[in-house]
């Protein structure tokens, strides 16, 4: 648990990984008006994280934390973003489009969580994570949910995922020094790229990339803190 968080509220404490469907959902409408007033205000956004079943991409006992505003590990080393996070760089991704991306790239698929949201906001994902026990323990937890647009990809993410290109859209849950090139070559024009980056000595940044005609814009945004994005494949 984070520093200060405070106990689990008792309806959350329901959210097993035995529990059914009906037990959790009330947990996930509190994190949605959560999600609301913390400020993401895309309705497609909150739907997804209302239909996403959070509680099943966590070991079993943190499953009672899973609808908290916490970051939650999920092995070799790695974390799960906060419920907050992810809304707020899936908001940034899809802002401005009325239709849904066709082919969207997820660096670092982690436990699937965010891939599995993505996968009710997009038409096809590709995830690629570049540790093997993470990559198979995704597909284990997306099993259950039968997503049939969500390719799973071990593989180096720095290099991105040429086959799936062009993307409308590359979000990382990883941060290097700088956005890789492979990314933006990747990207078709007017696509976006949400991902944190070095901005100095120990400092990271949300960075949105937007791709135009006219050449590539990118804004740096509120800072982060997220696992390292790392080359190679172990
Ligand atoms: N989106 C994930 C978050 C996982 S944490 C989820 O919902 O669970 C970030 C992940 O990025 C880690 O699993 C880490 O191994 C992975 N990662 C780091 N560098 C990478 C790279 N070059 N290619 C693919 N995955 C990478």
């Amino acid at each position: 648990m984070e520093p200060g968080a405070k106990p689990v509220a008792a309806k959350v404490v329901g959210a097993t990984a035995g529990a059914g469907a009906s037990d959790t959902r009330s947990a996930r409408a509190a994190m949605v008006s959560k999600l609301r007033k913390q400020g993401v205000e895309d309705e497609r956004v909150l739907a997804a994280m209302q239909a996403v079943e959070r509680h099943r991409f966590v070991d079993s006992a943190l499953s009672y934390q899973a609808y908290e505003d916490t970051s939650l590990p999920i092995g070799l080393g790695q974390t799960i973003s906060k419920p907050n996070v992810v809304a707020r760089m899936i908001e940034l991704l899809i802002q401005g489009r009325s239709e849904r991306p066709h082919r969207i790239l997820d660096i670092g698929t982690g436990c699937g969580y965010q891939a599995a949201v993505l996968s009710h906001l997009s038409q096809e994902v590709y995830s690629i994570e570049r540790l093997r026990g993470l990559h198979e323990k995704a597909r284990e937890n997306l099993r259950h949910f039968r997503l049939s647009n969500v390719h799973l990809i071990l593989g180096d993410g720095m290099q991105g995922f040429p086959k799936g290109a062009p993307y409308a859209g590359i979000i990382a849950a990883a941060g290097g020094e700088a956005i890789p090139d492979a990314w933006i070559e990747q990207l078709a024009v007017g696509g976006r790229i949400v991902a944190p980056a070095q901005t100095g000595p120990g400092r990271q940044n949300l960075v949105v990339i937007d791709k135009t005609p006219h050449g590539v814009k990118q804004t740096v945004l509120e800072a982060v803190l997220f696992v390292p994005l790392k080359s190679g494949v172990v």
